[in-house]
């Protein structure tokens, strides 16, 4: 989980494509973005640097995209940093994020496979989210 792949323009379409969606320019730029950056980038990031590249792209695109990305199960939304959602890769292997309160910088962490055995008993779970917010090493000590 922590080696991080790097995927190929012509990898991002096939996804694309076999996730039932057009691989248009714009998707596989946002996609692309999301899946090869560490970094768990915001739409405002993800247009920002989109923009330098394709002066044309509007903001609607990069959210629309967005969406339709996530409806299609290959980006995730993250609600880790209130009111300011972040975006991750989805098909890769289930892991929690961490938010440095200091710097911002969102990192992942990996979790016990079978968490979602500790839900009450007669629940269902399809789905776990664990977030942990602190101070990344870069910041411990620093406040
Ligand atoms: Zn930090
Ligand atoms: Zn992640």
């Amino acid at each position: 989980m922590t080696d991080h792949k790097r995927y190929s323009d012509s990898e991002l379409t096939k996804m694309i494509h076999s996730a039932g969606l057009r691989p248009s320019v714009q998707r596989i730029a946002v996609f692309s973005l999301v899946a090869n950056s560490k970094k768990h980038p915001s739409a405002d990031d993800i247009f920002s640097e989109l923009a330098a590249i394709y002066p044309s792209l509007s903001r609607t695109t990069v959210y629309n995209s967005l969406h339709a990305l996530v409806d299609a199960g290959l980006v995730r939304g993250l609600e880790i940093d209130c009111g300011n959602r972040h975006y991750d890769l989805a098909p890769q292997p289930h892991h929690s994020h961490f938010i440095c309160r200091q710097c911002g910088r969102i990192f992942d962490m990996a979790i016990p496979s079978g968490i979602g055995a500790a839900a009450s008993p007669g629940f269902c779970v399809d789905s776990v989210d664990v977030y942990f917010k602190g101070s990344c090493p870069d910041c411990v000590g620093r406040s």
